[in-house]
Order: C-alpha cells, then sequence, then structure tokens
C-alpha cells in the first residue's frame, strides 16, 4: 500500500526510530536519492489507481479516475502511456482523392514508413517537375526562336512564351496534389502517445479541415493537405486523458462516444461557414484508450452513455487525498523531492533538514492526524519555490531556512485575501486581543480551504414586545441560522431570566467574504449570548472554536490548524478548541510559542475559562452543570 512498489534506494538506518522524518535515511542532500525511471514507479501512494492503469494497461481498458486536482491523475495518464507497447504505432497519411477531392483518402502505415513515403512522393515530383521546367524551356526557346526567325514578330513571341510559362507552372500544381498529408507521424516516439486534451475545443479533439480562401481560381490548398488531425487521432494507440470531463460539449460528448465505438473517426472541418465544413475523409483511426478525470461533480454532470461507456469497458477509481504517516512512506516522500528536483532541472539539491520541512508541511497539509497530504501539485510548488528562491540567493543547497521562507511566499489566494483582511481589520480596530467585554466572543472561522480568520461575535439583549426572538443580523447563512437555534434551546433551558419576554441580537461582525461556517461558530454564540444575559464580560484575549450539541456538549468542527494560527496571528494567546479536535491540530512551531491550545467537551468548560470575574461566573456555570448534567456524567465515565 506505498505507491510505488520500488524502494528508495539509499542508506537506510537497521534500526529505524518511528518519529525520524526521513524515516530512517541517513543521507546529507537528495543528491544520494535515485529517482526511478518510469513514471509509474515514480507515483506516491494512490496504489489502487496504480494497479488499476497497470492492469488496465495490458487489457487496453478505459478508465475513469475522479479526486482532488493536483493528486497524479495526468501522471498516472502518462505512466499508462509509457506501459503500452510502441511497436504498433502507425502513421496516418491522407491522400488527394481524384475522384472527388473534397473525400481525401487515408492510409494507415507502421510507424516511421509515412515520412519514407511522403519523401518518395517528394522526390518523384521533384523529377517530374525538373522534366517539365527542361520541356518548357526548351518549348519557349523554339517558339520565340520561330517568332523571332520565321515571322519577326517580337511580341507575339513574348506573349506565347509567358503562356506557355503559365501552363507549366499551372500544370506542376497537379502534380503537389500527389504528395500526401502526413497527419500523425510516430517516427521519432519512444513511447506511446499521451494527448491531453483537457478544455480542448471541437477543432482539437475531433480533427479539422482548414479553411481556404481561395476555393477556385487555381490557387486552392488542395483538400487533403488542409486535414489537420484531432486529439483522437493523434492518441491513435496510446492514451487520451481528458481532465474536467463534463465541462467539454455535449456534442463532443457524443463524438467521443462514437470514436470510441468504432476506433476510427473521419475528420471534417468543425466550422460550418467555412470551406472545410465541405471536406470529410475516409475515417482515421481511433484506437486508444481513454483516461477521464474530474471531481465527483464531474462524474454527475457528465454525458451518462459516455460514462456507461467507460464504466462498461473499463475501470471507475478513487483518488486518495492523504495516505498513512509511516517510515517507509516518508522515505517516499524523501524520494518526492528528489523526483520534483530532477523533474525541474534547475534546483539545487534540498538538504536533509529542508527535506523535513517539506515533510512536516505534507502531514499539516493532510490535516488529519497520522497522515500525510496526497495533493503532491501544491506540495510540489513549495519545492519550487523553496528552490527558486535558494537559486535567487546563489545557494548551493536548499536549506530549511529557504523552505521556511517559501511557506510564506507560496501562500493560496486566500490565505493572502485571509492575511490582507486580517491587517484591515487591525485598522478599524475590529480584532480586540485583550481585556474584557460584556456579549463580545472571538469567534474563528475558515476561508476558502486553508486560511483561518477571527469573527467576533456580538450579542444583545432587549426587552421584546411581543414573544421573545432570536434575531441574527450579518451575512448569515443557512447553517449558522441553525447553530444559532440550537444554542438558543441551551440557552432557554438554563437562564433564570425570562428568555420568552426578551429577544436577542446576534451579530456576526463583518462576516466578510467567508461568510459563517455553519456549527463551528456555535459555542462562540452560546457564549456571547450567555455573557449578554447575564451581564459578565468575555475575555478577549481568547479565541473560541466548537460546535455544541443540545445538551451542551462540545462537538468537534473541521480547520482547526488554520484557526489556531489565525487567532495567534491576530494576537490572542488562548483558543479553546473541541477536546476531540486535538489530534487534528498540526500549527506551526512559531504559533506554538504564542497561544495556548485548550480542550474542552462542555460548554461549562467554555465559560468557566471565558466568563469574567470569580462569584457571578461560579454560580453561572454551577447552574449550566446541574442543568446539563447529563452530558458532564457521561462525560465523567469516559
Ligand atoms: P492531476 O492530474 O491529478 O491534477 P497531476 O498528475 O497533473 O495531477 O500532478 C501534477 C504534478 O504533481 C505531477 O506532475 C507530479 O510532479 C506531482 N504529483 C501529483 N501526484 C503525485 C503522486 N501521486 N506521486 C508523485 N507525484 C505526484
Amino acid at each position: 500500500d506505498l505507491g510505488s512498489d520500488v524502494e528508495v534506494t539509499a542508506d537506510v538506518a537497521d534500526d529505524i526510530d518511528e518519529d525520524d522524518l526521513l524515516g530512517g535515511l541517513r543521507i546529507d542532500s537528495t543528491e544520494e536519492i535515485q529517482v526511478p525511471d518510469r513514471l509509474v514507479d515514480q507515483v506516491i501512494g494512490q496504489e489502487h489507481a496504480r494497479d488499476v492503469v497497470i492492469k488496465a494497461a495490458k487489457q487496453r481498458r478505459h478508465v475513469m479516475m475522479i479526486g482532488s486536482p493536483g493528486t497524479g491523475k495526468s501522471m498516472l495518464a502518462k505512466a499508462m502511456a509509457e506501459l503500452l507497447p510502441k511497436e504498433e504505432l502507425q502513421d496516418v497519411l491522407v491522400y488527394h482523392n481524384p475522384d472527388d477531392g473534397n473525400n481525401p483518402k487515408v492510409r494507415t502505415v507502421p510507424a516511421g514508413k509515412g515520412e519514407q513515403i511522403v519523401e518518395a512522393h517528394k522526390e518523384e515530383a521533384r523529377k517530374r517537375n525538373q522534366m517539365r521546367s527542361f520541356l518548357m524551356w526548351i518549348i519557349i526557346a523554339i517558339v520565340l526562336g520561330y517568332s523571332l526567325i520565321i515571322a519577326g514578330q517580337i511580341l507575339l513571341g513574348i506573349l506565347a512564351a509567358g503562356i506557355i510559362y503559365l501552363a507549366f507552372r499551372y500544370g506542376s500544381r497537379g502534380s503537389d496534389a500527389m504528395i500526401p498529408n502526413l497527419i500523425v507521424n510516430n517516427a521519432d516516439e519512444t513511447a506511446a502517445p499521451f494527448e491531453d486534451a483537457t478544455g480542448a475545443h471541437a477543432g482539437a479533439l475531433l480533427g479539422d479541415v482548414r479553411h481556404d480562401p481561395f476555393q477556385s481560381g487555381g490557387m486552392e490548398t488542395p483538400s487533403h493537405d488542409r486535414v489537420e488531425p484531432g486529439a483522437i487521432h493523434k492518441a491513435n494507440k496510446g492514451v487520451l486523458f481528458i481532465d474536467e470531463i463534463n465541462t467539454l460539449d455535449i456534442r463532443s460528448q457524443q463524438h467521443l462516444m462514437t470514436a470510441i465505438q468504432e476506433g476510427e473517426f473521419s475528420i471534417t472541418g468543425q466550422s460550418e461557414r467555412s470551406s472545410g465544413a465541405m471536406v470529410q475523409t475516409e475515417p482515421v483511426p481511433t484506437d486508444f484508450i481513454m483516461i477521464a478525470a474530474g471531481n465527483l461533480d464531474a462524474m454527475e454532470n457528465m454525458h451518462p452513455a459516455l460514462r456507461s461507456r467507460i464504466k462498461g469497458y473499463g475501470y471507475e477509481v478513487y483518488m486518495d487525498d492523504t495516505i498513512e504517516d509511516t517510515p517507509e512512506m516518508r522515505r517516499k516522500y524523501v524520494r518526492f523531492v528528489a523526483q520534483e528536483v530532477e523533474k525541474d532541472g534547475r534546483l539545487p539539491d534540498f538538504s536533509a533538514e529542508a527535506i523535513e520541512e517539506v515533510i512536516l508541511e505534507a502531514r499539516r497539509r493532510a490535516g488529519r492526524k497520522g497522515h500525510l497530504t496526497l495533493e503532491l501539485r501544491n506540495l510540489g510548488g513549495l519545492v519550487r519555490v523553496s528552490g527558486d528562491i535558494a537559486r535567487g540567493q546563489d545557494a548551493e543547497m536548499v536549506t530549511r531556512d529557504h523552505v521556511l521562507q517559501a511557506k510564506g511566499r507560496s501562500r493560496s489566494i486566500e490565505q493572502q485575501l485571509a492575511d490582507d483582511y486580517i491587517e484591515r481589520r487591525k485598522d478599524y480596530e475590529l480584532q480586540v486581543a485583550e481585556g474584557y467585554q460584556v456579549g463580545r466572543v472571538n469567534g474563528l472561522a475558515v476561508m476558502g480551504e486553508d486560511s483561518g480568520i477571527m469573527l467576533p461575535v456580538m450579542a444583545e439583549v432587549t426587552p421584546s414586545q411581543g414573544p421573545g426572538e432570536v434575531i441574527a443580523t450579518g451575512q448569515l447563512k443557512e447553517m449558522a441560522q441553525e447553530a444559532v437555534d440550537n444554542v438558543s434551546a441551551i440557552i432557554k433551558k438554563f437562564s433564570d431570566e425570562n428568555i420568552s419576554e426578551k429577544d436577542i441580537h446576534i451579530q456576526f461582525v463583518q462576516a466578510g467574504q467567508g461568510g459563517v461556517d455553519g456549527d463551528s461558530a456555535s459555542i462562540t454564540v452560546a457564549t456571547a449570548v450567555i455573557s449578554a444575559l447575564e451581564g459578565v464580560g468575555v475575555d478577549q484575549s481568547l479565541a473560541m472554536t466548537g460546535s455544541l450539541s443540545v445538551r451542551g456538549d462540545v462537538l468537534p468542527v473541521g480547520g482547526v490548524t488554520h484557526k489556531i494560527e489565525a487567532a495567534a496571528k491576530t494576537g490572542c494567546d488562548k483558543v479553546i478548541i473541541p477536546a476531540a479536535n486535538m489530534q487534528d491540530v498540526m500549527i506551526e512551531d512559531e504559533y506554538r510559542e504564542m497561544v495556548e491550545i485548550i480542550p474542552v467537551s462542555h460548554i461549562s468548560e467554555v465559560l468557566d475559562i471565558a466568563l469574567e470575574g470569580e462569584p457571578e461566573k461560579d454560580s453561572l456555570v454551577a447552574r449550566l452543570k446541574s442543568i446539563t448534567g447529563s452530558a458532564l456524567s457521561q462525560e465523567n465515565k469516559v
């Protein structure tokens, strides 16, 4: 289950320390790591997909790959092309059809033969032209001589010579038409073709016939010479890879299906009003293996017949996003760094410490305890940026420091936005990270996939005219509204105040682009409301995230690592997170010293930590404990 079967060859310690970031490899740099020749052996993880690709290459089956971007789908498709026999490769020639100029003939020959045939035709045409020129000049000389000597007519002679010259020029066009058009040439290929048709328009996918502006009058390019192959033709005997398959228009998906079914597909002009649309070749072979890729969404939106075609005659695989973090796997990640260095070709080697830092990042990005991320395109980006920084400094080797700098630079758009956002809000003094305030709690949210932001929640309680209501303002998404409802159930249970006579206003301060991510704000909302109801201040040097059950249990949420980092960046020195999330915390060292992480399992613990002043707080916490005691006593059993 390690992805590539090929073991990492380098000095491995006999007695491997489980925690060694390099998995026991005793190396100074990536220079000592050997990169396997075959692409299929370079694939990290994705064992299932890799097995399928190897099997499908043998059986010539189509494959559907579903998964996150940058996990190796196109890499595996390329690897499959390497596994296909190159002996079967073919060249394809298109010939003029003397019977019907708009229906060029198609001939398929073994790879390498195509060029020879074209050369032979050219040679023949050259000879014929030489012969013609020779003949032409002889005749012109005779005519000129005759006109001068016999008739004494210079003008007539020149006119006649001109007509003869044009007649020959014209005639030689006919012999050009005899040279076939080599549309698929595999003469110099060392492996079966790999064609990436992601986002290709109809012409690029299915082939096209160029428009001829001079359709008559002897200036035209013969139709067979205007024929251009599509990816389906170039992929013959190889692999056709199409990512985001659902974005292909339906007509193209239908044609693709025909090409798969028939194993051949005529080329015609794709734009209706072009002269190319009149031309249609004989069928051109399209015997490719298709690898269609996309995310889960893609599968739903793809042409059902095409999908069932692939399913019925091939395999469907799901790509993994993460893989278990074992010493053996970490050795593969060491090799991954070496692979990316080799692939780029210009980067210096990575020192052992630099590699360790990349592996730490792989851990962090996995967002799951005991796992490493398999979104390796992005991790490869970190390797390249680190290498570029080192190169910029003329360093001989990439050091840990270069990688740390690169982490700062290779931030996603969301991260950059979030940082900008934090900065701007600091300007407006919307962030409070010290003192106590009634009804205000620092919540935490995630923007995009990988950036945390601090999102204060404010609550206010006012006497109600009619029956009490919970009113939420700010950009609340439906999920957040639900969280508010959930919270109000707990508050109603425990509060002395007659809540039915009060309106509770809840505001997410500047919820901004990201909005509020649902449930994860519910302990924040509860704390803010309770603080407002009881008039007790909340510690502003504290931030929190956690979901709340109706019984007061604090349940796990997503993105804790990014949230903790956001709290640290904003200047908070304590963060409350659900105890169940402790295993997901993978914050960087620099933040570890900045904030204290406090795990909690019940809302009473949250209040105990967050609220100001001993006596009021104690009575509040005691009340809450007694009311939701069942949850607590269960807690004690664990
Ligand atoms: P996808 O097609 O899934 O979007 P790619 O195959 O294009 O991703 O991956 C981009 C690059 O990231 C690859 O060329 C390779 O350098 C690296 N990469 C991605 N997945 C893997 C993997 N499983 N093993 C090794 N390298 C990988």
